[in-house]
């Protein structure tokens, strides 16, 4: 499968492409290049920001990259290889190996010898030093990976080194303290690994998902192969290298690459003992369909549509930031991304005006560069889901605002967007677009908004935004999302579990909860 690049749209193409139905977008105020500072009455003073690109020389490229089986790097029984892509450049980054069927019978049969001769033998303090050497190294190498992570995936520098890299590495921190503590972690029980866990991930945070899957399951004693997306392969290739360095027992971790079938035969594999997917509900439902009968253990952690609250007593300036953070970062291509706003009426039209303020400050453009908020589209498809539900909410009558910056020429950009006049049954509020798009709706009262939050088929995460704590306690008991956020948005932490209710999935990751979901409170293989 190669990723080939249809050409993209320039700015000035993009903005036509919502321009639809004689109805145009609302070019906002901002002022793209060069910015300026107001001194009032009209007067400005216009300023540059200096280009801040990361260098790319601390990541040393192949030009191919096979499978990881059983400790060593292996070329696919098949002989395919499909191209991974930056999506700021369209250029190709590597050759990606396209594993077969067979290729993944062997990574699951080199997964249950590691299982059986190696891994599940190890006492919990053996496990833990391979996990705390996994952390270190990524500490030390975190860098390297950030750049790895933007270059691929299309997200800014400032998120992958800040967010995805630090967590990735707090989450192999974590879970090695608790390797050899399960009996004090479920006391009074018998814990004891699953087997083999099959490990699906999507590509909005490549090597965060893969933290999330690998380090809970070593920690409980299981050993894994993972597929990780097509078009973001790149750093959990570079983990494999990771594990090498880490000295982890051969076959203990499996990475294999190839297109969602090869994710399907992979979660089909009758020598599966355990499958954790992320990524949308359409699959999600598919593989729950194909493990259904079988004794295999499963979590899906999928899409949502989450409320971000804002009620007229809430501190404003950082409401508004929360709600930049809450669908502005990773280009809203986060599956808990506050994508449906809700502002309390009687503050609905300042409110809206200084997120519009902020909107135009937002600098879209090189993932690499260390100013940019909003990156690249991880992918053409994607970009073209966005395009396509935007052009649906103008289409529907909704009004469009989107800054005026200018979008690199080349590359999947699409513009911070903001939408309001959006009715509750409206596509843009009813389904995840999965890009940097807002839709604002209002309430009056708390039950208004408890009811207009939950009026969605998903229910992975929720904001609050106030200064009652009782309203908080109340609003946190009513909503129907797995995440609550009061007074922030977007935070994460391995210590805390995170999952969905209803299309969102079921079962949990992070903390105990996401321990469990790796172990056999019985004993066990
Ligand atoms: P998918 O759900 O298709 O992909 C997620 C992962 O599953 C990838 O590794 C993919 O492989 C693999 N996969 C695809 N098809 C199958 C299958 N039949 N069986 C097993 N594994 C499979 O997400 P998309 O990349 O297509 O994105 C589509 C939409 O999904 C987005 O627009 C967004 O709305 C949502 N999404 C939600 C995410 C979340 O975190 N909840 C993350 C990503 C997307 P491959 O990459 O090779 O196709």
């Amino acid at each position: 499968m190669s990723q080939k690049a249809p050409r993209r749209k320039s700015a000035v193409t993009t903005q036509r492409a919502v321009a639809v139905r004689g109805r145009s977008a609302d070019v906002g105020r901002g002022t793209p290049s060069p910015s300026s500072w107001s001194l009032g009455e009209g007067q400005q003073i216009p300023w540059e920001y200096a280009p801040a690109p990361e260098s790319r020389d601390i990541v040393a490229l192949k030009s191919r990259y096979g499978l990881f089986i059983g400790g060593k790097e292996v070329a696919p029984r098949g002989g395919q290889w499909f191209t991974t892509v930056d999506p700021a450049t369209e250029e190709p980054i590597a050759e990606i190996a396209r594993a077969t069927v067979k290729d993944v019978d062997q990574a699951v049969g080199v997964a249950r010898k590691a299982f059986k001769r190696d891994w599940s033998t190890l006492p919990g303090s053996e496990r833990a030093k391979y996990l705390f050497r996994i952390a270190r190294i990524l500490q030390e190498r975190s860098r390297e990976f950030a750049v790895l992570e933007s270059l691929d995936g299309g997200k800014p520098i400032k998120e992958s080194r800040d967010v995805d890299v630090p967590l990735a590495a707090a989450h192999f921190w974590y879970y090695a303290g608790w390797a050899d503590k399960l009996e004090y972690a479920f006391p009074g029980r018998n814990p004891g690994p699953l087997g083999v866990a099959a490990q699906v991930i999507p590509w909005n945070f490549p090597l965060l998902m893969l933290a999330w899957k690998i380090a809970p399951a070593l920690a409980a004693g299981n050993t894994v192969v993972l597929k990780p997306a097509s078009s973001t392969p790149m750093s959990a290739l570079f983990f494999a290298d990771v594990c090498r360095q880490a000295d982890l027992p051969a076959g203990v971790v499996n990475i294999i690459t190839g297109p969602g079938e090869i994710g399907l035969a992979l979660v089909k594999h009758p020598d599966v003992d355990k499958v954790a997917f992320t990524g949308s509900t359409a699959v999600g439902k598919e593989i729950g369909r194909a493990v259904a009968g079988t004794n295999k253990a499963l979590t899906l952690e999928l899409g949502g549509k989450a409320a971000n609250i804002i009620f007229d007593d809430a501190p404003i300036d950082q409401a508004i930031e929360g709600v930049i953070n809450g669908i502005y970062f990773n280009q809203g291509e986060v599956c808990c991304a506050g994508s449906r706003l809700f502002v309390q009426e009687s503050i609905a039209g300042p409110f809206i005006e200084r997120l519009k303020d902020r909107l135009s400050t937002l600098r879209v453009g090189d993932p690499l560069d260390k100013n940019t908020d909003v990156g690249a589209i991880n992918n053409a498809a994607q970009l073209a889901k966005i395009e396509e539900l935007v052009e649906a909410g103008v289409a529907e009558g909704c009004d469009i605002y989107q800054p005026a910056c200018e979008l690199p020429a080349r590359g999947w950009f699409f513009r911070p967007t903001l939408f309001t006049n959006v009715a509750q049954s409206s596509r843009i509020a009813q389904e995840e677009i999965f890009g940097p798009v807002l839709s604002v709706l209002t309430f009056r009262t708390p039950a208004e908004a408890v009811e207009k939050a939950n009026n969605t088929a998903y229910g992975l995460s929720a904001g609050v935004w106030t200064e009652k704590g009782s309203r908080i306690l109340s609003m946190v008991s009513k909503m129907r999302a797995g995440v609550v956020w009061a007074n922030t948005f977007n935070r994460f932490d391995p210590t805390s579990p995170f999952g969905g209710y209803k299309e969102s999935g079921f079962g949990r990751e992070g903390g105990l909860h996401g321990l469990l979901a790796y172990l056999d409170l019985d004993g066990g293989h």
